[in-house]
């Protein structure tokens, strides 16, 4: 693994970040800014970011804005010196908006039309993952532009999704499309993969490191072009309601495994969930309540349609609690608001007897909520208040 030099990290002065969010201040929150509310605190993402390039000091980090595409997430992350990934127009939009310099972006999404190839360039964002002959092929008429990295795929059943089942190819086929790139004069950069979200072990790194090892040395041998990089994608673990390693811990197999690359090969990751997950919380209000089969049916205005979808689409299960009623602790079903019947955040869940009007905490809300959220029923989407933006204009503004 090359061993350059990590990204720059600037370290501010206390006197610039704004007083740190504690979930003490919702009600006072609540009352300002109305229910549902989300607060997005960019001390944790830049904690986060920090904590992940200390357990992978050579590997350049590029923020995956899927699961919290957010200005402010960009722009702290931006003032740290991370890199991005991005995916689609939208992403670019969004880190040109925060004037992201874009030879620190990559697009990684595998199936893409001509046109967003051409938008993504016409950024400066010349690096493109490809995971197909058919795909491989668009970038002829890019081809002295643009650079591709091979996505390969390591199923992974275990992980909460398992992205390798709708993308990526199998080694045989990286090694015949890199002859086809040469033969084309499409400069193949390196090969990615992504071993899958919320991956609780380090061996699916491992083997997906050790396999592409063996493709970039079998291919150096075969008289094929070089490969340069090495993208060994997103899915580190964060804890929700059930504890997940310490990072460093986590990654020490991995650092181990990278270590064994040839020292040419420059390593980088396209790390989401991780970053921004434990940076947001959610606020939501008991709207009305009913018995129902000897049960409590509390009715909020957030639900499975709003920032819990991340219950349908992600299998999320977020800390939930209510630290501001003392009433006595009982079993209790939570509903969101709308009238369809699967808008229902947890079946069974032990807490205080609770007033309409009562608030819900909701924790680890960063990843996977908002961004999938919608606004079925017209129930508005969760606003989101932000707080300890490296943008010191929009400290504890509203998005
Ligand atoms: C979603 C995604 C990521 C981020 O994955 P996390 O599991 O959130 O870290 C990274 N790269 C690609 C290509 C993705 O689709």
């Amino acid at each position: 693994m090359l061993r350059s030099v990590p990204a720059t990290e600037s370290f501010r002065t206390q006197a610039d970040i704004a007083p740190s969010f504690s979930i003490a201040q919702l009600p006072a929150l609540v009352a300002q800014h109305g229910s549902p509310l989300l607060v997005l605190d960019c001390d944790s993402v830049r904690e986060q970011y920090r904590a992940l390039q200390a357990a992978l000091p050579y590997v350049t980090l590029h923020y995956a804005l899927k699961p919290l595409p957010h200005p402010a997430v960009v722009a702290t992350l931006a003032y740290e010196g991370a890199s991005f990934d991005l995916a689609t127009s939208g992403e670019v939009d969004l880190v040109r908006a925060a004037n992201v310099a874009p030879e620190r972006c990559i697009h990684t999404h595998p199936i893409k039309r001509p046109s967003d190839i051409r938008y993504a360039l016409d950024y400066g964002c010349s690096v493109f993952v490809v995971d197909n002959p058919n795909e491989l092929e668009k970038f002829i008429a890019f081809k002295d532009e643009a650079d591709v990295l091979i996505r390969l795929s390591f199923r992974n059943p275990q992980a909460k999704s398992d992205l390798s089942k709708k993308f990526g190819c199998s080694p045989q086929q990286a090694i015949e499309m890199m002859q086809l790139a040469k033969d084309w004069g499409i400069h193949v950069k390196g090969l990615s993969f992504h071993v899958g979200s919320q991956t609780l072990t380090a061996d699916k790194y491992v083997a997906a490191i050790r396999a592409c090892n063996d493709i970039i040395r079998s291919t150096a041998a075969l008289g094929l072009p070089a490969i340069s990089t090495l993208d060994i994608g997103g899915g580190f673990p964060v804890s929700y309601c059930e504890e997940v390693p310490n990072i460093d811990v986590f990654c020490a197999p991995i650092r181990a495994a990278l270590d064994e690359l040839p020292e040419t090969v420059h390593v980088i990751a396209e790390p989401g969930r991780f970053i921004v997950a434990k940076a947001m919380t959610g606020a939501a209000s008991v709207m009305g309540q009913a018995q129902r089969d000897g049960k409590t049916w509390y009715y909020l205005d957030d639900g499975l349609y709003g920032s819990f979808s991340g219950i349908a689409f992600d299998h999320g299960h977020y800390p939930i609690s209510a630290p501001f009623s003392t009433g006595e602790v009982q079993s209790c079903v939570l509903a969101g608001p709308t009238c369809d019947s699967i808008d229902v955040i947890s079946e069974d869940i032990a807490l205080p007897v609770l007033n309409n009007g009562d608030l819900i905490v909701s924790q680890v809300m960063g990843a996977y909520t908002s961004a999938t959220a919608t606004e079925f029923n017209f129930f508005p989407k969760a606003k989101i208040v932000v707080f300890g933006a490296s943008n010191t204009d929009s400290v504890s503004s509203i998005a």
